[in-house]
C-alpha cells in the first residue's frame, strides 16, 4: 500500500472517468424513459446536477463498478443510504 504516494493527478482522472460513467448512463436512461431519469433509491426524476452514481450491489459485498451495476440517484438518497447502512444495529 503506497497510496500516500500516489499524485493528485491520478485521483483526478478516476473522478473524470467516473463522471463520464456516469453522464453516459445519465444520458442512457434518459433516452429509454423519454427524458425521466428515476432515482433508483426513490423513484423521483433526478436532474443533472444532482445525479450520483450508486453501486447497486456493493463493492464490499462483490459488487463490480461495472456498468451494469451502477444506477443513477440523488447525492442526497445515496448519503442517506450510505449513513444508514453505516449505523451498527
Ligand atoms: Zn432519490
Amino acid at each position: 500500500m503506497s497510496a500516500s504516494n500516489q499524485p493528485p493527478k491520478r485521483k483526478f482522472l478516476l473522478m473524470s472517468r467516473l463522471s463520464l460513467t456516469r453522464d453516459k448512463i445519465y444520458k442512457t436512461v434518459a433516452r429509454q424513459l423519454h427524458g425521466v431519469v428515476p432515482c433508483w433509491l426513490c423513484g423521483q426524476h433526478v436532474l443533472p446536477q444532482d445525479a450520483t452514481l450508486e453501486h447497486i450491489r456493493p463493492l464490499s459485498e462483490g459488487g463490480s463498478s461495472h456498468q451494469d451495476n451502477l444506477a443513477i440517484s440523488h447525492g442526497k438518497c445515496n448519503n442517506q443510504r450510505h449513513a444508514k447502512a453505516a449505523i451498527p444495529d
